[in-house]
């Protein structure tokens, strides 16, 4: 009976979600790629960061477009936000979102050149990213602002992939864990239910550099991180925190982090401009 039961709520679950409407498209509250073998869904962000035209923009995206990909992995792409509406419009896959880069945390007003939550969400753009170091440095975004902008996002329904990270003086300092701890402690303060953050661990010193974490590295912090995590917002909402690792990932070296069982993904900046994108979406398959 009970089988019987799940089976037509399978088939009406099934049926609801059969259309191909842009709602449905951008909204990843809606989907599961959770694959048997692995409770975290891979994950792999593309951060096209201040690069991009038009033309590179729709050829990007028509490239995934004309590419099978792997089901079991949630894509998303983070296109300049004058790029954010054509994104959204050109891509036509359903397991790739697209995403901000940057967002801020009051709903409107006089804040000139700021990226409103609201605008995102009316553009059907389900996620930003947070936190990013280059923010952290150049625009000198410090811990309680991220939060706060982290806080503010999730509030209004937007999914955050927050980014962390040490940079090169801290890493030789040997204070890596620190940091982080200290960057994650900030958003903990201010937000309890972690559902739709993404983590990214970054390195500052491998980002755009060639010089990538090894995947033992990575996979040791992420192991610490999540540690982390489980005594600050409990073990159970820690283990399914996805932990994606950034830091000059590309088509080759992506394959490495295979076995890492808390890499559960990456955020690529350079690679993601190019073919080798896809190469990254299919390591883990
Ligand atoms: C990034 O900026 O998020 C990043 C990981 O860059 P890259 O892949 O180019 O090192």
């Amino acid at each position: 009976m009970v089988r019987a039961l799940s089976l037509i709520s399978a088939i009406q679950s099934h049926l609801a979600g059969g259309g191909n409407g842009r709602s449905e498209k951008q909204n990843p509250h809606q989907k599961d790629h959770t694959n048997s073998s692995q409770a975290r869904t891979f994950f792999v962000g593309g951060n096209f960061k201040m690069n991009g035209s038009k033309k590179s923009i729709h050829e990007i995206i028509e490239r995934l477009n004309n590419t099978k990909l792997p089901e079991n992995v949630e894509v998303v792409i983070a296109p300049p936000a004058p790029y954010l509406q054509q994104a959204v419009t050109e891509n036509k896959q359903k397991t790739v979102y697209v995403s901000a880069q940057n967002s801020f945390d009051k709903a409107s007003g006089a804040y000139t050149g700021e990226v409103s939550v609201e605008a995102l969400k009316d553009l059907g753009v389900p996620y930003v990213i947070l936190g990013h170091s280059e923010r952290r440095t150049i625009n000198k975004e410090d811990d309680a602002f991220i939060a706060s902008k982290t806080k503010f996002a999730l509030d209004q329904g937007l999914k955050v992939i927050l980014c962390i990270g040490e940079t090169l003086e801290e890493k030789q300092a040997n204070i890596t864990l620190d940091v982080v701890k200290r960057q994650l402690q900030a958003v903990v303060d201010v937000v309890s239910d972690w559902t739709n953050i993404v983590v990214a661990y970054e390195p500052v010193w491998a980002i755009g550099t060639g010089l990538a974490a090894t995947p033992s590295d990575a996979q040791d912090v992420h192991k610490q991180i999540r540690d982390f995590l489980a005594t600050v917002i409990g073990k159970d909402q820690a283990e399914k925190v996805r932990i994606l690792y950034g830091g000059s990932v590309n088509g080759k070296n992506a394959v490495e982090f295979r076995d890492k069982a808390d890499v559960d993904g990456f955020l690529v900046g350079g690679a993601s401009l190019k073919p080798e994108f896809v190469d990254i979406i299919n390591s883990r398959n």
